[in-house]
C-alpha cells in the first residue's frame, strides 16, 4: 500500500511540476514514505533521514532548498518525535492527509518564520475524494486501494491506530480508477486494503457491495486480464467471495494470514476465531477452485505462547499446504495491548521456533515449485532476469517465471511450460510465439 500511496503522491504532486527521480542527490523534495508494522521502524527511518541530511545542506550551499518530509505510518505514530530529533526535517504527514500535500509545502515555501508542520488528522472527508486522477502508467502490474484503516484492533497490531478505522471507497470509483489503470496498459490488478475482504463499498445501485461482487464488476473491463487481491482476513471470508474465486481472472493464489495455529494464542491476539475456522475456510475455497493456492503470515513466540501452542501451529501449516507463506517473531508495537504483556518468550526459544516454522514452510514452497514442473501456464512477463537474454514474470500462482526469451515478450502474458522448480522460483521454456494478450487483440 505504500507503494500505491507514494505514486498517488506523485499524481498530487505533478500539477506542481514536480517529477520523481532516481535518486535524492539534488532533489528539490524527498518524501520517505514509512512502515510501521514491525521493529526498528523508527530507527530505520532516522538512520535514513541521516544519509539524506547531507543532501539536504549541499543543495542549500549551492543556493537551493531540498524539503525534507516524512510520511506514512511511522509519521502518524511518531511524528513530534520526529520533528523533535530532526530538526532538518521540514513537515511530517500521516498515510490519511497526503491529499493535502500541495497546501502543506505552500505553507511551508511561501511564509515566513518556522512553519515546520505535524499533519496526523485523520480528516472527517477522504482522501479519495480530493485526489487527481492518475498520472501516467503504473505499467502492466497495478495497485489500487480499495479500503484502508481497520476495526479488528488484533493485541500486536499498530493499523488500526495508524491507518485509522476501517473506510471503503466507492464501487464507481474503484471501476472508474481500474478502468483508467487499464487503459494505461495494466494487465493485471492487485486490490488492496489492510484488511481487503472487509470491504463493503457503496454501489451504483445504492446497496453496500462487498468484495467478491466488485471483483466481478471489475472482472467485467475488457483488456484485464488478472486481478489479485491482499490482504484478507479469514473472518471476512463471505459466500460470495469464496464462490467469486471460480472466476477465471481471479488469480488462483490467495494471501490469507491466520498468524497462529492455536486457538489460546488466537484468542489472546483477539483474533476472534478458531483454528478449525479457518481450515474451514480453506476447504470451502478449494472447493470453490481447487487449484487454488495459499500464502499465510505467522508470528511465533507471540507472549505465552507453549511449545504446545507452537506446534498447533506446525501443525495447522502440515494441514493446509502452503505455496509460500510469510513468518515473523513477535515484535512489541507500542500503543498495542500485546506491548503490556509480560510472558514474553525468550529470545533463543523465539530464534528455535522461527527457524522450525520456516523450515518447514520452506519444505513447502519447494514442493509446491516441484509440483509444477511439466504444466504450462500463462505468465505475466514483468521485466528483466538477473541473466542475460533472460525474462521474468508471475504465474497464476504467483510464482516468480524465469524464461530466456526476446525482451518484445515483456509486459506481454505467454504460455511457459515449467521445467523446473526451486526454493523461491521455477524456470521454464515459451510455448507459444505469439502472446495471450495479442491473440485477443
Ligand atoms: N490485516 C492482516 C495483516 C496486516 S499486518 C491480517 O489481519 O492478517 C501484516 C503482517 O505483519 C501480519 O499478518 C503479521 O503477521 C505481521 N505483524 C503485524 N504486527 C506484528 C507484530 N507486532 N509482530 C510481528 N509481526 C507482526
Ligand atoms: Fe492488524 Fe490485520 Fe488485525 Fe487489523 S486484522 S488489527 S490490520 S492484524
Amino acid at each position: 500500500m505504500n507503494v500505491y500511496d507514494s505514486k498517488r503522491m506523485e499524481d498530487i504532486l505533478a500539477p506542481f511540476g514536480y517529477k520523481t527521480t532516481d535518486a535524492p542527490e539534488g532533489a528539490d523534495m524527498v518524501i520517505l514514505n514509512t512502515c510501521h508494522i514491525r521493529e526498528k521502524a523508527t530507527d530505520k527511518v532516522f538512520s535514513e533521514l541521516g544519509r539524506i541530511r547531507p543532501l539536504k545542506d549541499k543543495k542549500a550551499e549551492q543556493g537551493g532548498q531540498m524539503l525534507i518530509a516524512v510520511a506514512g505510518c511511522v509519521a502518524q505514530a511518531e511524528g513530534d518525535f520526529i520533528m523533535e530529533r530532526a530538526p532538518y526535517v521540514d513537515f511530517v504527514f500521516g498515510p490519511q492527509t497526503y491529499h493535502e500535500l500541495p497546501e502543506m509545502i505552500a505553507n511551508l515555501t511561501n511564509a515566513y518564520g518556522d512553519n515546520r508542520r505535524v499533519n496526523t488528522e485523520f480528516p472527517s472527508e477522504s482522501k479519495f475524494d480530493f485526489l487527481p486522477e492518475e498520472h501516467g502508467s503504473q505499467g502492466v502490474n497495478a495497485f489500487l486501494s480499495i479500503q484502508e484503516g481497520c476495526d479488528k484492533f488484533c493485541t500486536f497490531c499498530v493499523v488500526p491506530y495508524t491507518r485509522g478505522s476501517e473506510y471503503s471507497r466507492t464501487v464507481q470509483g474503484i471501476v472508474d480508477e481500474a478502468k483508467r489503470l487499464v487503459d494505461n496498459g495494466a494487465l493485471e490488478i492487485c486490490l488492496l486494503g489492510q484488511n481487503v475482504n472487509a470491504f463493503h463499498g457503496e454501489g451504483p445501485d445504492g446497496k453496500i457491495w462487498g468484495l467478491g461482487r466488485l471483483i466481478q464488476a471489475i472482472a467485467d473491463i475488457d483488456g484485464l486480464e488478472r486481478i489479485r487481491y491482499t490482504t484478507s482476513h479469514p473472518r471476512d471470508m463471505d459466500d460470495e467471495l469464496i464462490e467469486t474465486h471460480a472466476h477465471p481472472k481471479l488469480m488462483p493464489f490467495l494471501h490469507l494470514p491466520v498468524q497462529s495455529g492455536s486457538d489460546r494464542i488466537l484468542k489472546a491476539m483477539n483474533r476472534k476465531h478458531k483454528a478449525d475456522l479457518y481450515r474451514e475456510v480453506i476447504e470451502k475455497l478449494r472447493k470453490s477452485r481447487p487449484d487454488l493456492a495459499f500464502s499465510s503470515d505467522f508470528i511465533v513466540a507471540f507472549p505465552g505462547e507453549t511449545e504446545e501452542d507452537f506446534e498447533d501451529t506446525m501443525q495447522l501449516v502440515r494441514d493446509v499446504n502452503y505455496a509460500s507463506a510469510y513468518s515473523f517473531k513477535y515484535s512489541p508495537r507500542p500503543g498495542t495491548p500485546a506491548a503490556n504483556m509480560q510472558n514474553l518468550i525468550r529470545p533463543d526459544i523465539a530464534d528455535e521456533r522461527l527457524a522450525r516454522l520456516q523450515g518447514l514452510i520452506n519444505e513447502q514452497q519447494l514442493a509446491f515449485n516441484q509440483q509444477s514442473v511439466g504444466l504450462t501456464m500463462p505468465v505475466l512477463i514483468e521485466r528483466k532476469g538477473k541473466r542475460e537474454g533472460q525474462l521474468s514474470g508471475r504465474s497464476p500462482y504467483f510464482q516468480s517465471v524465469n524464461i530466456q526469451g526476446n525482451e518484445r515478450l515483456m509486459d506481454t502474458i505467454v504460455n511457459v511450460k515449467i521445467t523446473e522448480g526451486f526454493a523461491n522460483s521455477v524456470t521454464g521454456d515459451v510455448v507459444l510465439q505469439e502472446t495471450i494478450s495479442e491473440a485477443k487483440a
